[in-house]
């Protein structure tokens, strides 16, 4: 456990609460918007949980932190920068529900950007700033960057057509598969394209009941939207697995192919993009040896 988290702020939260680190401590995960405004059956991404949550809070009666104050992040942030002597954090990533209209009077890039802004000029240079947020017009990819972020993840979480409108159903309403992956290649005209990165759900492509029903439909797919980024410059994130291999004692599973299935599409493609096309990118924790337990 890193020292930080032994530390509480002057609120008595505790630091993993507020600014928890993943990737072995390598990226500070801060979820600062735990509700979505794609709310319901009928925009909600059907593998999202973030409104399931909210919802199951408040039936309980428990309380929960819709917004995280920026003061609280700070007050998390300087604890971690000073207990983090190892110099083991390198990136932090800003992130939560989308925002289709406004949340504290702010819209989408205004609100994560105060985040990003403030902790610029709090610690300015100590970590690498990456928000994850909806596919937005240019104006307000701009802002991301002039806040002082550094990495954008527009997420395209699944390739083919079918399965976006099924599982992303605010995403197509409000915006439109088309029109969400041409704000991701426009983006990359305001951040680089080494600092796009569009995550996507790896595994999803073949959930039932609607998802394809053999590997090779599946790796088709799946590899024809790695095709239409990276040829593009712009590389998305691995997807779990990809450089892991699955547990032994999965292997038979149907969960175990399709997780071989998407890290299998993914490297055939990279690899024929690269090297040329794809630096190195900062912000991207190096994988952890393999354990016996992973292996
Ligand atoms: S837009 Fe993001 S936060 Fe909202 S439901 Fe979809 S995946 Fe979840």
């Amino acid at each position: 456990m890193p020292d930080y988290y032994r530390h509480t702020l002057a609120n008595g939260k505790s630091v993993m609460e507020v600014a928890p680190t993943i990737q072995w401590g390598y990226l500070i995960y801060l979820t600062v918007f735990r509700v979505c405004q794609y709310f319901g059956a009928k925009e909600e991404c059907q593998y999202c949980d973030i409104n399931h949550n909210w919802r199951q809070h408040k039936a309980a009666g428990r309380p929960y932190t819709g917004v995280k104050p920026v003061d609280e992040v700070l007050e998390a942030l300087a604890i971690i920068d000073r207990y983090d002597t190892a110099g083991t954090s390198h990136a932090y990533t800003l992130t939560g529900g989308s925002v289709t209209s406004k949340v504290d009077g702010l819209e989408e890039a205004d609100f994560y950007g105060r985040y990003a802004k403030a902790i610029e000029e709090r610690f300015p240079g100590r970590w690498i700033g990456k928000v994850v947020a909806q596919a937005l017009p240019r104006a307000d990819v701009q802002r991301f960057r002039d806040y002082g972020v550094q990495i954008y993840h527009p997420n395209y979480e699944v390739w083919d057509k079918r399965l976006f409108e099924l599982y992303c159903p605010g995403k197509e309403r409000y915006v439109g598969r088309e029109e969400w992956h041409r704000r991701i290649l426009e983006s990359a005209e305001v951040f680089g394209p080494r600092n796009v990165i569009p995550n996507f759900v790896a595994g999803i492509e073949m959930a039932e009941p609607f998802g394809f029903t053999t590997v090779d439909e599946a790796i088709e797919s799946t590899t024809e939207g790695l095709q239409y980024f990276m040829s593009r410059g712009i590389l998305p994130a691995s997807p779990p697995g990809v450089r892991n291999r699955p547990p032994r004692s999965a292997a038979p599973t149907r969960r175990a192919r399709r997780w071989s299935t998407t890290s299998g599409c993914w490297r055939r493609t990279a690899r024929r993009w690269r090297p040329t096309a794809f630096p190195p990118r900062p912000g991207t924790a190096r994988p952890a040896p393999a354990t016996r337990s992973s292996r």
